[in-house]
């Protein structure tokens, strides 16, 4: 009996702790009564004052201190759990006596007696809003970042080794045309298997390898397919997704992303396909282009060979050197147009590969006003230099096209100046760079045309006038100055003059390279062909070509002409009357230039002689061919004779 007593004393201590402790609270309800019985350290924590170890609080009262917004919700519960239920448990947001809310879970069991009426409920309850907070936290934030990926279309994917394989959501099959409801689209089948099946047959393997590698080592699963859809199309997924690794670096799971990029491929074909037939139509007009050339530099070369013989014949009266001189110039004018189309349609194509070496400007200047004075001379227009102390200057430019670009802005300050006016070409130093102003004292360009200036084939009416010109010079000179890195510009003032200039790099830590290209002037004083004489063997099958270069050369009696129509003859002839020099035509019938040269180096018979191409091929990279295969020189039809005699005098020169 003590024991027991003492047994109940400890037991009831245990109680009173509980009871005074503050993380729980006890309540109890009988339903014939209006008063809920609280009872713990836990009310008074909420500022519940407990009589001597218990408060009330009314059930008519209890909306007083539930939330409104819980209250129709706890009723509800409440209302079921005692109709059929034996226990209950629900949250609810409880008023502090000091103002606010908390959320509070009770916890309770329902006592009913034999015939099921409720005896009693009672329970326990406690402060969850801290946890409720989290958990509506989390809600929030799986909202938004499902928001985000509703928004972003994607479909999301995930395999975990936990939950036993794959899960596509929803939007992955709606990619693919379906209503979207995982389960009834695989009837119980494996979600991966099915997703492997509808995968297009050419990229299963690949599909499957990146996977592989990815589980494997951790290489970027990032990989782009196609998936059969609904309609029986393909869809093309772009799938990115990363594998989780446990402590011991196993994979135990992996999730990403499905992004429907059908329309970006589309588009991307669409330009792949623009693209080529872009490039067929550039490479067919390019085509167009060099066989327009080479068609009409061939009767080109007639019309001016027979104007250079005519000019040396001198049984012809002056009138019909006169008209000989005319067809020269307009054929001149002709060959201009088609090396300016040439150009024009080489830079448009991004074909025109320039050089960046140090030139010095100054000398080249020197060249083209040299080379431009005597047209200045006939109408009395001087030149002026103003290089100051910028003589020495080097910039970074293609020696070649830079001096294009200085003879079209010369040449133009000439054509387009007044009788006795003056033309100024100045050096300026601009920041890293050498401005070169080309000023003239011409009649200006109109204000309201100037806009059109560097528009190919537009002359601003200079058409109407005698000046000759194309229209297209100043297009292609600032296409090619900008592609050299520098720019250009213009003033001009009708009625007064225009100045252009243009400005280069300069190259102000850059070894000059050595000049190895003669100049027209250094061209004109090599050594003359001697009296000894020259045995020149001609391949070449178009009979007028053949009669204008022997007419032409008719006045040096030293060079012994000798023709084959045909290259086998020429191999022939050249193997029998071993010449001192072969010029040969590149459109040949059956074996063209290039292999007749190379049966040449091949034949030890004919190793030894000099051969120059002679050509109606005349794009730059016809010419870098023809150097690069061995021809001692390449020349261009329309054959220009002082560029031809100077070719055979060096060859004498280093025979001799
Ligand atoms: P082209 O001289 O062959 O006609 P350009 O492209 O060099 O072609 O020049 C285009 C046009 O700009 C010329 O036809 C001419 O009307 C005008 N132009 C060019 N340079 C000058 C200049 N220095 N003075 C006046 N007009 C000029």
């Amino acid at each position: 009996m003590q024991d027991f007593k003492e047994f109940q004393s400890v037991e009831f201590q245990c109680y009173q702790r509980l009871l005074k402790a503050e993380g729980f609270g006890f309540w109890e309800w009988v339903p014939e009564e209006d008063a809920v019985h609280l009872r713990g350290g836990f009310w008074r924590t909420l500022g519940y004052e407990l009589g001597d170890s218990e408060s009330v609080v009314r059930v008519s009262r209890l909306g007083e201190v539930i939330h409104s917004e819980d209250w129709h919700g706890f009723l509800k519960t409440t209302a079921r759990v005692l109709g059929r239920g034996h226990r209950m448990q629900q949250r609810v947001r409880v008023r502090h006596s000091q103002g606010g809310y908390f959320w509070l879970c009770l916890d309770g069991e329902i006592t009913r007696r034999r015939d099921l009426q409720i005896s009693c409920v009672s329970g326990i309850a406690f402060d969850v809003s801290s946890q409720q907070e989290l958990e509506q936290r989390l809600q929030k934030s799986e909202e938004r970042l499902m928001r985000i990926l509703d928004s972003s279309n994607d479909g999301i994917w995930e395999w975990t080794e936990a939950l036993g394989g794959f899960h596509f959501s929803d939007r992955c099959w709606q990619q693919l045309g379906y209503d979207g409801h995982d389960d009834a689209m695989l009837m119980g089948r494996n979600r991966l298997e099915v997703w492997r099946e509808l995968i297009h047959p050419e990229d299963r393997a690949r599909f499957h390898q990146h996977l592989v590698d990815h589980l494997k080592d951790d290489s970027t699963f990032d990989l782009e397919y196609r998936v059969a859809t609904k309609s029986g199309g393909w869809c093309w997924i772009r799938a990115r997704g990363q594998c989780h690794r446990d402590g011991q670096g196993r994979a135990v799971s992996m999730s990403g992303t499905n992004m429907d990029i059908t329309e970006l491929k589309h588009t991307e074909e669409r330009l792949v396909f623009a693209r080529e037939e872009a490039v067929a139509a550039s490479q067919a007009k390019s085509r167009f282009l060099s066989s327009m050339s080479h068609e009409l530099r061939t009767p080109l070369n007639a019309i001016l060979g027979y104007c250079q013989v005519f000019a040396m014949d001198s049984a012809l009266s002056e009138q019909q050197q006169q008209s000989a001189r005319e067809i020269r110039k307009a054929g001149n004018h002709l060959l201009q147009l088609i090396n300016d189309v040439m150009d024009l349609s080489r830079i448009e194509a991004g074909q025109m590969s320039l050089s960046q070496e140090p030139v010095l400007v100054s000398r080249l200047l020197e060249e083209c006003l040299t080379w431009i004075k005597p047209l200045a001379d006939v109408r009395r227009i001087r030149i002026l230099r103003d290089y100051g102390v910028l003589g020495e200057i080097y910039v970074l430019a293609d020696a070649t096209r830079l001096k294009q670009v200085l003879l079209n802005l010369i040449s133009n300050a000439v054509k387009y100046n007044r009788e006795s006016g003056l033309v100024t070409a100045r050096l300026q130093a601009s920041t890293g760079a050498l401005r070169v102003d080309i000023e003239d004292t011409g009649r200006g360009i109109e204000e309201a045309r100037q806009a059109e200036i560097f528009e190919p084939f537009n002359r601003l009416g200079a058409e109407s006038s005698a000046i000759e010109g194309t229209g297209v010079g100043l297009s292609i000179t600032r296409q090619l100055v900008n592609s050299m890195g520098g720019e250009m510009g213009f003033r001009s003032t009708p009625g007064k003059g225009s100045c252009f200039w243009v400005t280069f790099p300069s190259a102000a830590d850059q070894e000059p390279a050595v000049e190895q290209n003669l100049s027209d002037a250094e061209i004109e004083q090599q050594p003359g062909l001697g009296d000894a004489p020259l045995r020149v063997l001609y391949i070449e099958d178009n009979p007028s070509n053949i009669r204008v270069l022997k007419q032409m050369l008719e006045a040096w009696p030293q060079v012994r002409l000798e023709v084959a129509d045909e290259p086998f003859y020429g191999l022939y002839l050249a193997r029998t009357s071993r010449p001192d020099v072969v010029l040969m035509d590149i459109n040949l019938p059956r074996m063209d230039g290039f292999e007749t040269l190379l049966f040449m180096q091949q034949d030890p018979c004919l190793q030894g002689i000099p051969v120059v191409a002679l050509s109606a091929n005349a794009l730059p990279q016809d010419i870098e061919r023809g150097k690069a295969a061995g021809f001692f020189e390449y020349l261009t039809k329309p054959v220009e004779l002082p560029q031809l005699l100077a070719v055979l005098a060096r060859l004498k020169v280093g025979g001799q």
